[in-house]
């Protein structure tokens, strides 16, 4: 019998396989690399990459790849074969260490944003040994960074590497000032909760708009939506189980640790979630899940959609960013201890997250930054653009009674003396369930709930390592100087509740009294689109907080923001290019072919029995052709939107017009297109709607 623990991790190439392939003096070289980033010599990459070949060989891979996370989003890979040719004709299966640490694809045409002119075609790629090497169909994919020559990032892992360099450098800064000696390195985790939809691969083809742009443009609401909550955590229906099982399975064989899986609110919406582990391999884990996904639906005659707002009206998909910080032996950072000095511990690192949020909500609300996430943030029960954090009652009473200095009603004694009072255990609170906020304390890690399902989980943990490493850094920074340290605690404990109490809401933060208390009363930004929050990347505070940390060079930002908006340009500018084709080319003469169809029946009708008014036809004859009249001059303004982004000045100014004339031209081209649905008969309706594709999974 074939258990879930004997092909567990087989396609993976880690510590029980390196232990088992490696020689001693190898195995504990690379291990320090991996542990404490040591380079490795060329004989040990040498050794390794042999061990990697005949594994991989051995396994039936033919080619191996670097695969690495270019800022597109999606993962990217060049295959090579292993195979080199011998003398006598035969070949034989080559790789080298020169190999496996460095490749060079020709990336000529990966987004760079100028950092990499045209001319100057080749980055290159270089191998990160801390997430583990896989099999992929038959390919050995080797976990990558990619850069330019000059040094300069282009992907996203590179960023996220040196972010959780910068959180650990820092946060054992704080820990060697309580006493921690033996701590050698703190380490960020993550799971990530990924939200999806499933649908029938027959009715997706049916639709331009989902094949070219993953979500749908037009559609009237069906008459039953997600209303009854009757499908959140429902009976799993057997094609989706099946895929689920088959997913598993895969994810399974790639290490990666699938736990849980469930219906979501949405008909046809699901979720997955692994364990926890660390940020990098999370990263790496969750691309490839959403790799897997999409082909294993495709075995199943469906397709997996993970748009963050394929449906109007319907839940958006998201990704819930798990976090939290640990040392090398375990320690959780945000887990309150035992004692009153592991309390203060504690509350100190809640601190420089309750700061880091509130100094950096732009970077965090633009680090989950898409045309797609716009439409889902503040709608439908996801969390709204503006960012604001929950503690739950009973942290929140501890922190009120810290800044007031008065006695806290958890504990016996009068005054909270940090150091020297114990803090009560926190229950998880219920309330946590609440999904409006968008970063949430959950007992012994943050929630971060904005991320939309499609980013890549990287760039919001580049922002929340770098954010908390500042916070860290400025208070390790007075902490080493301070004379009484115990003193000098609270007080900066203190002052960091005062300061930013504003960023903490308990409250529903779908309600729209407080977006304006928010916003109004309490000074948080709200940036509701990519083209709003985007260029705040560049702001000065940002800039600074970023480079003296060195998690990004100031030409790196440049790019970046670049990119950004272009993606989101390009993305919007599709849609209103596929919106226009689908009602000239679809939905106008469906309408045509149903009015002519009406007009014939009452011609038909008056013929044989001539005193007939024909009502209905004409009625509806006069309404759709209202319609189609008002659909022909929309999509005729769309046009003249899209042509008009020629004139954009740079790449601002296009993405200020995509927000304020495309998109408002699209919303103004799908009504009446909508209205057009529900007048006209479901057979001359040119493609599934949205009860088909909600409904249509058995
Ligand atoms: P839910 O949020 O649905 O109640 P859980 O709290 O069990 O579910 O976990 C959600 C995700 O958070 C899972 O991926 C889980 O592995 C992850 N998680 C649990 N503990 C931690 C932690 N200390 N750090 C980071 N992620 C964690
Ligand atoms: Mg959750």
């Amino acid at each position: 019998m074939h258990t879930v623990s004997d092909y567990f991790g087989s396609l993976v190439f880690d510590d029980r396989v390196m232990r088992a392939t490696l020689s001693a003096d190898v195995y504990a070289s690379l291990r320090k690399t991996i542990d404490e980033g040591l380079p490795l010599d060329s004989g040990v990459a040498n050794a390794v990459a042999q061990a990697m070949k005949d594994w991989a060989v051995a396994h039936g891979a033919t080619h191996f790849t670097h695969w690495f996370q270019p800022l597109t989003g999606i993962t990217a890979e060049k295959h090579d074969s292993f195979i080199s040719s011998s003398p006598d004709g035969s070949v034989i299966m080559e790789f080298s260490g020169k190999e496996l640490i460095k490749g060079e694809p020709d990336a000529s045409s990966f987004p760079s944003g100028g950092l990499r002119a045209t001319f100057e075609a080749r980055g290159y790629t270089a191998w990160d040994p801390t997430s583990y090497a896989f099999i992929k169909g038959k390919t050995l994919c080797i976990p990558t960074a990619f850069c330019s020559y000059g040094g300069q990032a282009l992907d996203k892992k590179t960023p996220l590497l040196r972010s959780m360099e910068v959180l650990s450098r820092q946060a054992l800064r704080i820990l060697r000032l309580f006493g921690n000696t033996s701590a050698r390195r703190v380490v960020s985790s993550v799971g990530p909760e990924q939200e999806y939809f499933l649908i029938t691969r027959e009715m997706y083809e049916k639709r331009p708009d989902l094949r070219f742009t993953g979500r749908t443009l037009f559609g009237a609401r069906p008459p039953k939506g997600q209303e009854l909550d009757d499908h959140y955590f429902g009976v799993i229906k057997p094609a989706v189980a099946a895929f689920m099982e088959d997913l598993n399975d895969e994810l399974w064989k790639l290490g990666i640790l699938a736990k849980t899986e469930h219906n979501e609110v949405a008909p046809a919406q699901h979720e997955l979630a692994p364990i926890y582990t660390t940020t990098n391999i999370a990263t790496d884990h969750n691309q490839l899940t959403m790799e897997i996904m999409q082909k294993v639906a495709a075995r199943h005659g469906l397709v997996c959609l993970l748009h963050e707002k394929p449906f109007a009206g319907v839940n958006g998909s998201g990704k819930h960013n798990n976090w939290s910080i640990a040392t090398d032996s375990g320690q959780n950072l945000l887990s309150p201890g035992e004692t009153p000095y592991e309390n203060a511990q504690f509350l100190l690192f809640l601190c420089a997250v309750i700061k880091a949020v509130d100094d950096y909500q732009d970077l965090l609300r633009l680090s989950v930054a898409t045309a797609g996430n716009d439409h889902r943030l503040g709608a439908n029960e996801a969390p709204p653009a503006v960012i604001s954090m929950f503690l739950g009652d009973e942290l929140n009473a501890v922190l009120e009674a810290i800044e007031t200095d008065t006695p806290y009603a958890g504990t016996k004694r009068t005054l909270m003396k940090l150091g020297v009072d114990v803090l009560p255990r926190f229950r998880r609170d219920t309330t946590d369930r609440n999904r409006t906020s968008p970063f949430a304390f959950t007992g012994n890690k943050f929630e971060f709930r904005m991320l939309g399902s499609s980013n890549s989980i990287a760039c919001a943990n580049i922002m929340l390592n770098s954010a908390v490493a500042e916070s860290l850094r400025i208070y390790a920074d007075r902490l080493e100087k301070a004379e009484d340290f115990e003193t000098a605690l609270h007080d900066m404990i203190k002052k960091t509740i005062h300061d930013h109490r504003r960023i903490i809401f308990n409250g529903n933060g779908y309600d729209e009294a407080w977006i304006r208390e928010a916003t109004k009363e309490r000074g948080l930004s709200n940036y509701r689109t990519t083209a709003d929050c985007m260029p705040h990347l560049l702001d000065e505070k940002n800039v600074s907080m970023l480079t003296s940390l060195g998690v990004f060079s100031i030409d790196e930002l440049v790019s970046r923001r670049d990119i950004m908006l272009e993606n989101y340009c390009k993305s919007v500018e599709i849609e209103a290019r596929t919106m226009t084709d689908m009602a000239r080319t679809m939905i106008a003469p469906a309408i045509e072919s149903y009015t002519a169809h009406l007009a014939g029946a009452a011609s038909a009708k008056m013929t044989v029995t001539p005193d007939l008014m024909c009502r209905y036809e004409s009625g509806l004859v006069r309404k759709l052709s209202v319609l189609v009249d008002d659909i022909a001059e929309k999509a005729d303004a769309l046009d003249s939107a899209l042509v008009k982004l020629s004139e954009a000045e740079d790449i601002l100014q296009e993405s200020a017009m995509v927000r304020d004339s495309l998109l408002p031209a699209m919303t103004a081209l799908r009504l009446p297109c909508d209205q057009a649905e529900r007048l006209t008969a479901r057979s001359f309706w040119p493609f599934p709607t949205y009860g088909d594709l909600l409904f249509g999974v058995s």
